[in-house]
């Protein structure tokens, strides 16, 4: 009988996923052996619980959550180091699901989206690693799967902590608000492959699947090309678009979104590689997969290999 681990965040979606899984839970079982983990607040403990129980070698895992539970899951596979790597699925609950958006998962039918996890169609996810150092000293390394961002990006997701009680989008909304009157631009030379360029930027981020920020389709990104996705903001203006689109998302879900891409993308310089390191000229505040790390003046990410991700 094939083993299934469902990991999952019983805080994601404002708590709801643990009030959704029995809806989950008998689709999931059928015809196999189920075992459910739920994450812990101590992204250590969590850590160490899933490697503990991917050494059982499951044939496959489901991420139940958002960006950050698919996050772990994959960085427990990589340290766990099964052989052969279980299969991912995702079921998203989280606040932006860049993941399961770029895997073109519904988002709300609960049966379908676990039918669709004990599915036969499988696709690619590359893996990237991160490593980040502040003054030649490490500060982390591992394993992401959405973005990483330096500048007015990985500075709303610090912010954001202060609004969480706002709850999604508006907590966003309100941390971007705050950010985008006191960002300052920075330098920076960055190394793609080899090839060097010195720019001055107000955010960078470097993406592994196309969809960033819960709702914009970066242009010529895949999840499965081998390439990173590095985007280059020298704007100001980008934080008000960014703030009246996500202003927008409160309310009326889905409009003003192509308006929005337009004049982002005119803002933005697109750069593709497998290695990309950033070298800044002081620290700034880093984010990995929406989660704030800390202060950071180099950074790199490469490809590291892919995981087999259960498509619908
Ligand atoms: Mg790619």
């Amino acid at each position: 009988m094939p083993s299934l681990l469902a990991v999952m965040n019983p805080s994601a979606h404002d708590f709801d996923a643990r009030r959704r899984w029995p809806r989950l839970e008998p689709i999931l079982r059928r015809g196999r052996e189920l075992t459910l983990l739920e994450t812990e607040p101590d992204p250590a403990r969590t850590h160490e619980r899933l490697k503990a129980e991917l050494a059982r070698r499951y044939d496959r895992v489901v991420a139940i959550g958002g960006d950050g539970t698919v996050d772990a899951v994959l960085n427990a596979i990589v340290d766990a180091r099964p052989d052969p790597l279980p299969e991912l699925a995702v079921i998203p609950f989280g606040t932006a699901n860049d993941v399961a958006k770029s895997l073109r998962l519904p988002l709300d039918d609960l049966e379908r989206l676990a039918a669709i996890a004990t599915g036969d169609r499988l696709g690619a996810l590359d893996v990237p690693r991160v490593r980040a150092l502040r003054r030649g000293r490490l500060v982390v390394e591992k394993v992401w799967v959405d973005s990483v961002g330096i500048g007015m990006d990985a500075d709303v997701v610090f912010e954001r902590a202060r609004y969480r009680d706002l709850g999604g989008y508006l907590a966003y909304a309100a941390a971007l608000a705050d950010r985008s009157l006191q960002q300052r631009s920075f330098d920076l030379v960055l190394d793609l492959d080899g090839r060097k360029f010195e720019t001055r930027v107000f955010n960078v981020f470097v993406n592994n699947v196309p969809v960033y920020a819960g709702s914009l389709e970066m242009p010529g990104a895949r999840r499965d090309d081998g390439l990173l996705d590095v985007y280059l903001f020298d704007r100001l203006e980008y934080g008000s678009k960014f703030l009246s689109f996500l202003t927008k998302e409160v309310d009326v879900l889905g409009l003003g979104v192509h308006e929005f891409l337009e004049d982002i993308t005119r803002n933005q310089r697109t750069l593709h590689g497998r290695r990309v390191r950033l070298i800044l000229a002081s620290g700034r505040r880093l984010q990995i997969d929406g989660d704030p790390v800390g202060e950071v003046d180099e950074v790199v990410c490469e490809i590291v290999g892919q995981v087999p991700v259960v498509l619908p």
